[in-house]
């Protein structure tokens, strides 16, 4: 008995936290052995300076803070501060406890990408990896260790601005681009250099906030929580996101900050979260306003011990905690493991052995020429051509002067979209310049700005008029600005203001082909404007590199390839409208008086400059059992005059079973180059554990056995699981 007592005694002697060669696990627990409460409670807090100060000149803000601090929500390019402020940490708090700095990264830094909506039209999670390892190098050499990104809430409110910060309507793609960005992020491993730690959000149900009302309450069924909410975070869980943020709605009354359900029974017991849950801004305080708690002191109770580890600058958890503690309300079992899950992730970072950030000059640091080419590259992919009547684009030799119109066209500002990092105007290649480098004794450009985004000021349509009528083709660039879509960024109505539709009508009856180029971050009610223009592509908010990209697929240097990752319905009053809706009772009766039974552009449309012959989806076979694998080919042959990329969207339908299931599901997609006149091969390994069971209510996985079908665009294959 003695020896073992002196063998457990000498081992927890050894694992020194400091200790870098020690288990982790060991370190941990030797730390949290030394630590205080009140030290153990400032791991939780998360600080920051406030909003109105200066990114620029925050070091002596910073300065203020206590170097116990556990986080500080961090916006600032002088990553000398970080190093400055971590050196207070490391040195003057009693245990040198390395600070985790943190900031919303979303789509860029410096250098901004594409809105994450438009990420996912790309289709290409291998750039919107590479796009959120780029963030992740740029955020670290400025001082962060932590991205509150990817917010992966399938949203199919397009009401709702935070449309724009996720990847769209479907679950499956939603899931396929968490992985994408916490991979990125990420790395294969956080302790390396430029990682930082991604933040999958918002835990949970908070795009189906009522109405598309931002910060609204949320009333969600467990089967379709289960079934459309889940899935894209138990992806982002296993692809390793260190950190999960909580939501300011709530789950059928309960709200997400406080759903011990969602944030303990779910995350951290069935799918073995390891690291920490921060709140959402204030979320803690709002549960008060929410009315589950009388007072800040009690929403401290109720998010703490729903299992909200860190508190995301309400500075509740410091004023509350030790008394809670104290009552004996918290138990110290709790305060222990929520630090040991901040310590965690602090230690996978390596934040001990490596607290400071390498400072390098601007140059090295920020907008390299290969960021710039992924931007471009991103950008270019994430376009949507929606319509594209007797090949009006790409603009070729047949249009040699070109009337260049609209409030986008010399914007640097709104063509960022929001959450733009800390992107700057002046590094934004406007469309204005990309067109005149691209065009350049091509065609001549006749600009007029025609109006404003909103107002009724009508005095620059003659302007627009003229130069309309001295040239061979209209390029109209409309849309929104970068607020009216983002957070608190929602819309009654998802026209575009009746000023911009005037000047389409305007135009039209210059009888000049209109190029309608929309930038935006949501779909649009595009019921007027649709039979107006010739040709439309939706570009989204595209980032720095805007110009260039949208130039190029004027010119045809890039052919799209985009493919909308969201329902564009006729009219607002259509929403919610979305591909995978259940199989309704009439389904082909159902419908509003006033409009058609369809939305304008569903889920998954995109065109191109080129023409993709699909084959016959090929099966290897027409029966499997549960334990086999079913191949799905189809050849895709580029049958036009251009190279292109083609994306190939994989559905399944379950027609029948024990719970009603959606028309169809994506369950796979994959994109390829295809040579004009070549063919290519496209796959699809269907694993029935993995891709024909549904959940039920409780997020049990069933498998039942009958008929499927494999979809792609018009083609339905039928094939059976049988026993
Ligand atoms: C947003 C989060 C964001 C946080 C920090 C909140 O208002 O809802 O998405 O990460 O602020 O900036």
């Amino acid at each position: 008995i003695i020896m073992i007592t002196c063998a457990e005694n000498t081992k927890n002697n050894t694992s020194d936290y400091k200790d870098k060669n020690a288990p982790i696990e060991d370190r941990i627990e030797h730390l949290i052995s030394l630590m205080t409460l009140d030290e153990k409670i400032m791991q939780m807090n998360q600080w920051t300076y406030g909003k109105n100060a200066n990114p620029n000149n925050i070091g002596e803000k910073m300065r203020e803070v206590s170097p116990e601090i556990g986080s500080l929500l961090y916006r600032s390019t002088n990553p000398e501060y970080r190093n400055q402020i971590q050196k207070k940490a490391m040195t003057e708090s009693r245990l040198g406890i390395p600070i985790i700095f943190g900031f919303d990264a979303i789509h860029g830094y410096r250098t901004i990408f594409p809105i994450p909506l438009a990420q996912a039209s790309s289709w290409n999670t291998e750039l919107v990896r590479e796009s959120s390892a780029i963030t992740a190098k740029e955020s670290w050499l400025s001082g962060l260790d932590w991205t509150f990104s990817p917010m992966v809430d399938v949203a199919r409110d397009a009401r709702w601005g935070r449309v724009s910060e996720g990847y769209g309507e479907d679950t499956y793609a939603n899931s396929a681009f968490a992985v994408a960005a916490v991979q990125g992020y990420q790395g294969s491993n956080l302790n390396e250099k430029y990682t930082i730690a991604a933040c999958l959000k918002h835990f949970i149900g908070y795009s189906l906030s009522e109405g598309g009302r931002d910060y609204h309450y949320s009333d969600v069924s467990n089967q379709t929580l289960w079934e459309t909410f889940m899935p894209p975070f138990e992806a982002g869980v296993n692809a390793g996101a260190a950190t999960l943020m909580s939501g300011f709605n709530d789950i059928s009354g309960i709200p997400a900050s406080a759903n011990h359900y969602t944030l303990t029974e779910v995350l951290k017991e069935k799918w073995k979260h390891d690291g920490f849950v921060v709140s959402d801004w204030g979320s803690v305080r709002n549960l008060v306003e929410q009315s589950v708690a009388k007072d800040l002191k009690e929403a401290t109770q109720k998010a703490f011990m729903a299992g909200i580890e860190m508190d995301m600058v309400d500075n509740a958890y410091v004023d509350y905690l030790p008394e809670l503690v104290a009552e004996g309300k918290v138990p110290m079992e709790s305060i222990d493991e929520a630090v040991r899950r901040i310590l965690r992730v602090k230690m996978k970072l390596g934040l001990f052995e490596n607290p400071y950030v390498d400072v390098v000059s601007e140059e090295e640091r920020y907008l390299l020429p290969e960021y710039l080419e992924v931007a471009e590259e991103l950008a270019s992919e994430s376009f949507v051509l929606l319509k594209n009547e007797n090949e009006t684009l790409p603009i070729t030799s047949k249009y040699k002067n070109l009337a260049i119109i609209g409030p986008m066209v010399k914007d640097s500002v709104h063509i960022m979209g929001f959450w733009e990092g800390m992107g700057r105007p002046e590094d934004v290649k406007t469309i204005y310049e990309g067109l005149e480098k691209e065009f350049k004794n091509k065609a001549t450009l006749n600009y007029a700005l025609g109006c404003d985004y909103d107002g009724d000021d009508t005095s620059g349509f003659d302007a627009a008029l003229q130069a309309a009528n001295n040239s061979d083709a209209i390029v109209l660039f409309l849309g929104e600005k970068r607020h009216w879509s983002g957070e608190n960024g929602s819309r009654s109505t998802i026209a575009l203001p009746k000023i911009q539709e005037d000047l389409v009508a305007a135009l039209r009856k210059t009888n000049k082909p209109i190029i309608l180029m929309l930038s935006s971050g949501r779909p649009l009610e595009l019921i007027r404007l649709e039979k107006m223009a010739d040709a439309i592509v939706e570009i989204w908010q595209p980032g720095t590199m805007a110009g260039p990209a949208v130039a190029g697929l004027l010119s045809g240097r890039h052919n799209p390839s985009g493919k909308l990752p969201m329902t564009f319905p006729q009219t607002t009053g259509q929403i919610p409208i979305y591909y995978n809706m259940r199989q309704a009772a009439r389904p082909t009766l159902g419908h509003y008086q006033d409009i058609p039974r369809d939305p304008l552009y569903w889920f998954g449309h995109g065109l191109s400059y080129t023409t993709y012959d699909y084959s016959a989806i090929k099966l290897s076979s027409k029966k499997i059992t549960k334990d086999q694998t079913l191949i799905a080919e189809v050849e895709v042959t580029n049958s036009g005059n251009l190279d292109g990329k083609e994306s190939v969207l994989w559905f399944l339908k379950d027609p029948f079973a024990s719970i009603s299931r959606p028309i169809k599901e994506l369950k796979h997609f994959e994109k390829k180059s295809i040579k004009a006149g070549e063919k290519v091969v496209y796959r699809f390994e269907i694993k029935p554990e993995r891709d024909l069971s549904f959940v039920d209510s409780q997020g049990n996985r069933h498998l039942e056995s009958g008929d499927f079908y494999v979809i792609i665009n018009d083609q339905k294959v039928h094939f059976e699981l049988v026993e």
